[in-house]
């Protein structure tokens, strides 16, 4: 690659483009004040300097001719001297200038463009995640389709089987593409939510009526402690959300095991924590879980566990939204607890 390649390719970046027109526009008002400063101070010396050897021929002063003449170069060589040295002066401040808005607008571009680069990069890893989980079990279904198209002999009871397993398949897609949605929408929809003032006994009734089915499928025992006081934000929003712990709650504990949910409510804010004593997690997992696609080794490996980690990044998008903290304490194998906290409204 030849230089001028490499510098077209330099500057076909986005931080250097930006540059170049930060610096354009310093400089544009940096020359145009110069140019401004240097037409007004020239203007006005030469109503100062030069009309002096006049004002003396005027005046029939009582200098011969060749004094006034060479009083008038004098004067209008001073004049040349002082525009120059202010020319030179224009010059080396506006030089300055370049350098210093070079190097603050490098900067700038920067700072302006890392929260957009920063914003595409999680858009593309989003994007190649969701490909991924949803390439996975068509691969599956289509391997198995391959497979039995191929072989003449296939059983009918193969078939069904086949089938079975590829409406498993589908079943999985289904909530994958439900989850996508939700996220999608969680996004969009805490924006456009009505705030209000909700009890939070209110929410914890919702959210625990809707958890019940699936409690009571495990056997586990939903405790529930009265809380007092009440979230400044969206009752459905936050119904949401401790959907989605309780039902963490429930799929990542042993059966007949019990939820706890309790809390506390100080002059400032309310606390809710969804407590479980169920697998836990490790310590170097818990950084990641509210990271999108992101599933705990914990439950990979035990591979008994639904779910495509889509849950607590919705559950941390709402909680931001309405000012809250989410945090999470846990141990392996003894169990986990997530804390809410939100302003006491
Ligand atoms: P999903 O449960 O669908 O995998 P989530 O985003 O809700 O996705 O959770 C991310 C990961 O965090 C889970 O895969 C699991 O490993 C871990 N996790 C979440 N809640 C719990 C919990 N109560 N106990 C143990 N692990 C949990």
């Amino acid at each position: 690659m030849t230089f001028l390649q490499q510098l077209q390719k330099l500057l076909r970046t986005p931080v250097l483009r930006l540059t170049l027109w930060y610096v354009l526009i310093v400089m544009v008002i940096s020359v145009g004040f110069s140019l401004f400063i240097y037409n007004q101070t020239t203007a006005q010396l030469r109503e100062d300097f030069i009309p002096r050897g006049r004002v003396m021929q005027d005046f029939g002063d009582p200098f011969t001719e060749p004094i006034r003449t060479r009083v008038q170069a004098l004067f209008e060589q001073q004049y040349e001297l002082t525009t120059g040295h202010l020319r030179n002066q224009l010059l080396i401040i506006n030089l300055a200038v370049l350098a210093a808005a070079s190097l603050a607008s490098y900067y700038l571009a920067k700072r302006t463009l890392r929260p957009i680069e920063e914003s595409l990069e999680e858009q593309r890893r989003f994007t190649a995640d969701a490909s991924h989980e949803l390439r996975t079990p068509l691969t599956a279904m289509r391997s198995e389709i391959e497979v039995a198209l191929r072989n003449a002999n296939t059983k009918p009871e193969e078939h069904v089987d086949i089938l079975r397993s590829n409406l498993e398949e589908i079943h999985r897609l289904e909530e994958l593409s439900r989850g996508l949605l939700r996220l999608a929408r969680s996004e969009v929809d805490a924006k456009a939510a009505a705030w209000d003032i909700t009890p939070v006994s209110a929410i914890v009734d919702d959210a625990v009526r809707q958890v019940m089915p699936h409690a009571a499928k495990r056997h586990i025992t939903l405790d529930r402690v009265d809380i007092t006081g009440s979230w400044r934000g969206n009752k459905h929003s936050f119904v949401e959300l401790l959907i989605i712990l309780l039902d963490n709650a429930i799929k990542y504990s042993d059966e007949k095991t019990t939820v706890r949910l309790a809390g506390e409510t100080s002059h400032r804010s309310v606390t809710l924590r969804v407590q479980d004593h169920g697998i836990g997690m490790k310590a170097s997992d818990i950084p990641h879980i509210f990271d999108r696609f992101y599933r705990a080794d914990s439950s990979r490996t035990k591979n008994t566990v639904d779910g495509y980690g889509l849950g607590l990044p919705i559950a941390k998008q709402i909680t931001e939204r309405f000012d809250g903290k989410i945090s999470v304490a846990s141990t392996i194998g003894e169990g986990s607890t997530f804390t809410l906290t939100f302003p006491r409204a």
